[in-house]
């Protein structure tokens, strides 16, 4: 559709973040208001994202036909050997269906949430691994479309996840793997889980990251939850486990989601970059911001002003991906504030699907 303010092809383009994926869609929001001043056209009052809809194509808002990377499943037997999951022990297929009819969603990509699998007795994390990872598999075969599978490792054990890996995706047909952000105090990006990350990468795995409270600071602040804040900061020190080690250049073909806009990793990411050791610099030979705007980012719960402006500042919207960490979260705490933030309809496209039919083709449709 040809823009009524501005008549020229040439102009929308430069409006359009899809056409440049290396434009956040605040900058060119912002370069965009910049030249209309230089036109003498500042005084037009616009509304905050009109102009940029106005250059994209309809999409259908009632149906946006969303793909949720974040959200939860708690299988039976798992709950059974847990005792108590909190607001997933009411949780079942139909449960999620339901929501997901609700708000838009027409696939969710099921993964087990944060405290995970272990807790401390190895074999019994192997069981579970395989446990769940049966039941996810069954649950995206009884309802075709609805469910995608990301497969939970057995980690900290490196061997039998390497096995797990080979089972999720030659037998099971995982779309990926959750990682939580630490286990037990070991960070991903550490030397002793190298042989699984080599694996992940032959199989170009798309792998998401969740949040989780290490046992080093589940009660720092007394009278509160640690979930309050502990996991986001959690998973920043997942990516400086990563970017110490290397493990994002040495395994390149690894497509990471990181959850909740990324935590607090877009405002950090200046920080670390310039306190990132300088005798470690052959560990990220293309520069960290390279690698952090590689990443892919999930929304859930994280779709406020100042979280999404962070976001949207720092990668191209070809990285944000949607998600609801549902059903921890209601759904309407994502949907809500993300509708209102500005998006032109194009990008909420991108957001709500398009963006994830590229990271998992075999949902495009
Ligand atoms: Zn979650």
């Amino acid at each position: 559709m040809k823009d009524q303010f501005l008549g020229s092809d040439e102009a929308v383009v430069c409006l359009d973040p899809q056409t440049d994926a290396t434009l956040p869609s605040g900058a060119s929001r912002r370069e965009f208001l910049k030249a209309l001043g230089a036109a003498g056209v500042g005084a037009m009052v616009l509304p905050a994202s009109g102009l940029i809809a106005q250059t994209a194509p309809p999409a259908n808002r009632a149906n946006p036909r969303r793909i949720d990377v974040h959200h939860h499943m708690y299988p039976p037997e798992y709950v059974k050997r847990r005792g108590s999951v909190g607001s997933g022990s009411k949780w079942t297929p139909a449960a999620s269906i339901d929501q997901m009819d609700k708000y838009g969603i027409t696939t969710a990509i099921a993964s087990i949430t944060t405290p995970g699998i272990f807790f401390g007795n190895l074999e019994e994390t192997r069981s579970l691994a395989r446990i769940c990872n049966d039941y996810g598999a069954e649950m995206v075969r009884d309802h075709p479309g609805r469910f995608g599978l990301f497969a939970v490792l057995p980690l900290p054990d490196p061997d039998a996840s390497l096995r797990e890996v080979e089972y999720a995706y030659d037998t099971l047909k995982a779309d990926g793997i959750v990682l939580l952000s630490s286990y037990g105090g070991k960070y991903p990006g550490d030397p002793a889980f190298t042989p699984v990350f080599e694996e992940m990468n032959r199989r170009k795995a798309v792998v998401f990251l969740h949040v989780t409270v290490p046992p080093c600071c589940t009660s720092l602040v007394p009278g509160g939850p640690s979930s309050m804040s502990e996991g986001d900061f959690d998973l920043t020190r997942t990516i400086q486990s990563f970017l110490l080690n290397g493990t994002f250049s040495r395994f390149p073909d690894i497509r990471y989601i990181v959850c909740h806009s990324g935590g607090v990793l877009p405002v950090m990411a200046g920080r670390i970059q310039d306190r990132f050791p300088k005798d470690r610099a052959d560990r990220i030979p293309n520069g960290i911001f390279y690698e952090l705007k590689r990443l892919y980012y999930e929304v859930a719960h994280a779709t406020f002003p100042a979280p999404l402006g962070a976001l949207t500042k720092f990668v191209s919207m070809s990285q944000i991906l949607f998600g609801t960490d549902y059903p921890p979260e209601p759904i309407e705490t994502t949907t809500k504030p993300l509708a209102e933030f500005g998006f032109s309809a194009r990008d909420l496209q991108a957001i709500d699907r398009g963006n994830a039919e590229r990271l998992f083709p075999r949902l495009k449709g």
